[in-house]
């Protein structure tokens, strides 16, 4: 099997396997295998871990992977590559690969405890991220566009700052692991990468009920970021009352805006709310 990832290779498989890389598909190829390395060690899987990997294209982390970790199992879309692919992870005797959408995956479809990696497509990044923290792996490592780690990483005021960040942030510790250069993909996207590790936290004490009205208000909070929380919480129901009442008793001026509410102020303030509109 391969041992380290190169251009070369991927330049031999597309060619033998007549890979047209599809746009609509994400598939911007990984050339470099010293980043396949460091995406690896970031995601720490040693000889007991299965690894799922969302995207494994033409093999570019799989086969990395499958030198580390007892099982790797790959999860891709594109019929196309997968003779490719098969061929590619032949001798690892370690990958199971699986043609399916990874949206569509449900838990039980994969194993209690895995670690999850991925250099993810780009039309679907913030769904993929928001389904990793569902389906609670014991890390994460994704590849994604440089400006999608940053709204992820970023913080309470910042421009950057959003709905996603406050649903990583309520469950996962974010860390940038390294940014990557456009310049070793084929074919070379239009923007630079980073790769972001999420490690769940372990929260005790929640409320699936306070939590998912908390979502509720992050998603109109966010929906109107230029208006007041007074404003842009009016129209879940509550009555404007019980709304301020609540405010009050979380500590929240009704005048700041979503924006800059962290995601444990958005949980109090639901902890504060009835939670039926009534
Ligand atoms: N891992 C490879 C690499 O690093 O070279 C390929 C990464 S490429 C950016 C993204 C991969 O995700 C492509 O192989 C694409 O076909 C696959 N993909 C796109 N949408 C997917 C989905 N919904 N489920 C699973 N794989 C998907």
């Amino acid at each position: 099997m391969i041992e380290t990832w190169k251009r070369s290779e991927l330049d031999r498989l597309k060619k033998a396997y007549g890979v047209e890389p599809s746009k609509s598909l994400g598939q911007n190829f990984l050339t470099d295998g010293n980043i396949a390395n460091r995406i690896a060690d970031a995601a720490g899987a040693g000889s007991d871990d299965v690894v799922v990997e969302i995207g494994p294209g033409l093999g570019a982390l799989t086969v990395t992977l499958a030198q580390r970790c007892r099982r790797v199992i790959a999860v891709e879309l594109d019929r196309k590559l997968l003779p490719a692919l098969g061929a590619v992870v032949a001798g690892a005797g370690n990958v199971e690969i699986i043609h399916e959408d990874f949206m569509k995956l449900r838990a039980e479809d994969l194993p209690e405890r895995f670690i999850l990696v991925g250099n993810l497509p780009y039309y679907i990044t913030t769904p993929l991220v928001a389904r990793a923290i569902e389906l609670a792996p014991i890390r994460s490592v994704f590849m994604m566009q440089r400006e999608v780690a940053e709204r992820l990483l970023s913080a309470p005021g910042k421009k950057t700052y959003g709905a996603i960040t406050v649903l990583v942030r309520y469950h996962c510790v974010a860390e940038l692991v390294i940014n990557v250069s456009r310049e070793v993909f084929a074919p070379k996207p239009g923007v630079d990468s980073s790769v972001v590790c999420l490690t769940p936290k372990r929260t005790t004490k929640i409320q699936p009920e306070t939590e998912a009205l908390m979502f509720r208000l992050v998603r109109a909070g966010f929906d109107m970021r230029r208006k007041t929380l007074r404003n842009s919480l009016a129209r879940i129901g509550y009555p404007e009352a019980t709304l301020l009442a609540a405010m009050e008793e979380a500590g929240i001026d009704p005048v700041r805006r979503a924006e800059t509410l962290s995601p444990e102020e958005f949980y109090l303030l639901a902890q504060c709310l009835p939670k039926k509109v009534q």
